[in-house]
């Protein structure tokens, strides 16, 4: 994999295409200076840069749908981007194609508290969701880090996760029914609002898909009603090894906290220079973020035990905050993680990967070993409680050679995941970074099964290509298996 950055190459004569979405959206609706277009190049995978030739802004299902048929008609690939915070370069453009930007569909469609369904559009704001129903005592349970600024079109696109996804599950168990522009420019219904609809699942089907089968332009959410009483616990360890067991120890107990965070010594120390929570012991090898929610008698009981099991680990120190002010001052360093790394390094590279809970200690110390080895620091931040690991690699991007070297560090904390029973992804979707490692963890009959489920939605291969699966001109030759069926896939 290399980053990319090429100029617009005039393969197609856009006159004609231009002149078609300003006549289906309005000239304010589409943007081609290059100098604006410059802002649409990248999204949270920095390193790979492509400036689209084309963006579009549509308001409504039926403006989408319009951008799609063009698309359609025309033969233009186009891809899908919500708030561009992406890091697995899913909403990367590619040259020559249409980017269809959802940012201005901001509104939430309805509310209906009496049975806990909010219906936005795609490009809501994830935390905006909880802001509007808050009042009435209700919450969206999905919290990704980034939802101060990341849209709900892209969590659907993604399946995204988040603190609370170990007990309340990620996106897909939220998501009941979506309005969806299909790639040849059909609007479609899927789901609804009861929660179980005969016939296939395809709201399974579309939420993950990371742009390829389409554009979702209306989502129906459920919505939770809030705990009674929250607490969360911050513990501290001498060794990651106690912490991992811990975290094995508190799910082996039968409990399952809402969220259960951990942050090694190089994260936490970062994040105290940044944030300065005051709250992260400095000397600490590891800390464990833990929350717990339920009614108060069940709070407590929890809490009491949580505490027991992580001092007969060895923490050193167990704090329980209560209050509001006080929880949300343990959470903000943690939230923080991942920005708290440009203060230590020009850039970093987060990898996203899942293991088996009970492999934590052997994993960490193999990644430990894997850094030293490839040469660059890696920070470890991540959901413990379902072992989604998130290693930080820090490197200087204008050092040539440095991406391509932290790429194969990337690289080989996957295989790491998959040798130990793992996943490639745990929430940041494949998207263009992780495609070469497919293979890694799929068949190419497991691989050719998602491409019949690809190419049925999406028979002309414009909806987002050379996303998620490997080709042979994005992975050589180990991807051949996976497109000899779909030779489309290789086309753009
Ligand atoms: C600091 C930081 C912290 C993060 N923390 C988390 C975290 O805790 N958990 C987590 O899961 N992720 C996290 N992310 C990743 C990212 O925020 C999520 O993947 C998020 O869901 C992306 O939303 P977006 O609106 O930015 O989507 P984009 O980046 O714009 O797009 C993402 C993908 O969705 C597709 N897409 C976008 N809109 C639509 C649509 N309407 N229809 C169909 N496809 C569409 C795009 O084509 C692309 O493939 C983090 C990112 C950052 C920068």
């Amino acid at each position: 994999m290399v980053a990319q950055r090429t100029a617009i190459a005039p393969t197609r004569d856009w006159q004609p295409i231009l002149a078609a979405f300003e006549a289906a959206l309005g000239k304010d609706a589409v943007i081609r200076r290059k100098e604006e277009l410059l802002v649409y190049e990248c999204d949270g995978l920095t390193s790979y840069r492509q400036r689209p030739a084309v963006v579009v802004l549509p308001r409504t299902t039926e403006a989408v749908a319009a951008a799609v048929q063009i698309c359609d008609r025309y033969n233009v690939p186009f891809v899908a981007r919500g708030a561009g915070t992406g890091l697995s370069g899913g909403a990367l453009p590619l040259e020559d194609s249409v980017l269809i930007v959802t940012a201005a569909m901001r509104d939430i469609l309805s509310i209906d508290l009496d049975n806990q369904r909010v219906v936005v559009q795609p490009g809501v704001i994830n935390n905006w969701v909880t802001q509007a129903v808050s009042g009435a005592g209700f919450y969206y349970a999905p919290d990704p880090s980034s939802q101060s600024v990341c849209s709900v079109g892209g969590n659907v696109a993604e399946n995204s996760g988040g603190v609370h996804c170990l007990k309340y599950g990620v996106t897909t168990n939220h998501v009941l029914g979506l309005k969806l522009v299909l790639p040849e420019g059909d609007i479609v219904e899927i789901g609804g609002p009861v929660p179980e609809t005969p016939g296939y699942d395809l709201t399974g089907v579309f939420v993950g898909s990371e742009g390829t089968l389409g554009i979702v332009t209306e989502i129906t959410l459920r919505i939770l009603k809030a705990p009674e009483s929250i607490n969360v616990l911050l513990a501290d360890f001498t060794s990651v090894e106690a912490a991992g067991a811990t975290v094995s120890d508190i799910i082996s107990a039968g409990i399952i906290p809402a969220g259960m965070e951990m942050m090694d010594n190089f994260s936490l120390n970062a994040v105290e220079d940044v944030v300065q929570t005051d709250c992260y012991p400095r000397d600490a090898a590891a800390i464990l973020l833990i929350e717990i929610d339920g009614l108060p008698a069940e709070v407590a009981a929890s809490r009491d035990r949580i505490a027991a099991l992580c001092q007969q680990n060895g923490a050193r120190q167990v704090t329980v905050a209560a209050d509001p002010e006080e929880r949300l001052r343990l959470w903000k360093g943690r939230k923080a993680a991942f920005a708290a790394m440009g203060k230590l390094s020009p850039d970093y590279y987060v990898q996203d990967g899942v293991i088996p809970r009970t492999q934590l200690p052997y994993v960490l110390r193999e990644i430990e070993a894997l850094g030293q080895r490839h040469g660059y620091r890696v920070a470890n931040v991540f959901h413990a409680g379902d072992g989604n690991l998130h290693p930080l690699i820090l490197y200087n991007n204008r050092v040539p050679g440095q991406l391509e070297a932290v790429e194969a560090l990337g690289g080989d904390i996957l295989k790491l995941c998959v040798k130990v029973g793992g996943s490639i992804s745990g929430e940041h979707g494949i998207g263009a970074d992780k495609r070469c490692y497919m293979p890694e963890m799929f068949s190419p009959a497991d691989l050719e099964t998602m491409q019949w489920v690809r190419s049925a939605w999406n028979p002309k291969g414009l909806a987002n290509p050379t996303k998620i699966f490997p080709t042979p001109r994005t992975c050589g030759e180990a991807a051949q298996a996976a497109t000899v069926a779909f030779p489309q896939v290789e086309r753009f």
